[in-house]
């Protein structure tokens, strides 16, 4: 620590002595400070703490490592593997170490299995969560065009919405629910009705196809029929209700606007 004394006495030389700096005698009252405007201010108080404090840490290190490093008169126990014949062997270990556990090589690998199962397990049950999180919670019925919407037509109610499409093109969920009916319908020819969650009906009517079957739960976007020109109809498309508590027909339009659904513009 010679040199960070050495260095001190250098930088603050022209200071005062450092018992003055810090303690205060009666005797002999502390003379004001001075300022010279061309002199290089000295560290602040808490700086020089640190410098003092490290350099005693420094000496306290060295003085510390005097003892704990060998020194070139005594130099450290070896041993001759290969002299023995033991090139590979590690070093014997004195019979006061602590026992070493052999954790790098297992002896049997089949004890991992269950952790490796159920690390899979937890894999797959988080991307089936985040799946779960990602999938809509409603779906457009089906795509196509959007040619007859709710109300009177031709003398009479439309009671839902015609989206035209070729036969077998696909017709999803619009929402989670309940396979209520599947098969033939007086004037739809066939229909899947679908109760959801919440007790609303959806009706998918002229279909060529059923995919599901009653007493099935489906969620929004599982594919349960597919477009035909069943019953009274004058080509293939889809024909959607809504029914409010299961009873109430109203306008699908709104309702599936409310569920981000669009149909777009209405096209004969
Ligand atoms: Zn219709």
């Amino acid at each position: 620590m010679t040199g960070f004394a050495d260095w001190e006495a250098d930088a603050w030389a022209h200071e005062e002595p450092w018992d003055q700096q810090y303690f205060s005698y009666p005797e002999e009252p502390r003379r004001p400070r001075r300022r010279g405007a061309h002199r290089t201010p000295p560290p602040p108080h808490s700086l020089r703490g640190r410098i003092v404090a490290f350099a005693l840490a420094a000496g306290a290190f060295t003085a510390a490592g005097q003892q704990l490093w060998p020194s070139a008169e005594e130099p450290a126990p070896t041993v001759e593997y290969e002299a023995l014949g033991q090139a590979d062997a590690p070093a014997p270990l004195p019979p006061d170490s602590p026992e070493l556990l052999d954790t790098v090589r297992p002896t049997d690998p089949d004890r991992y299995a269950d952790l490796i199962d159920s690390g899979a397990r937890y894999a797959e049950e988080l991307a089936a969560e985040q799946a779960a999180k990602l999938r809509p919670l409603f779906m457009k019925f089906t795509s196509g065009t959007f040619t007859s919407g709710y109300g009177a037509r031709w003398g009479t109610l439309h009671p839902g919405v015609d989206v035209a499409a070729p036969i077998g093109t696909p017709i999803y969920a619009v929402e989670d629910g309940t396979v209520i009916d599947a098969g033939p319908a007086s004037g739809f020819g066939m229909w899947v009705r679908l109760r959801g969650d919440d007790g609303t009906v959806t009706v998918y009517g002229h279909i060529n196809t059923a995919l599901v079957a009653v007493g099935d739960h489906v969620t929004a976007g599982d594919e349960i029929a597919t477009v035909g020109n069943r019953g009274e109809s004058t080509g293939p498309h889809c024909h959607f209700e809504v029914w409010l508590n299961g009873t109430d027909r109203i306008d699908p339009i709104p309702w599936l606007a409310t569920r981000g659904i669009s149909l777009g513009p209405e096209r004969d």
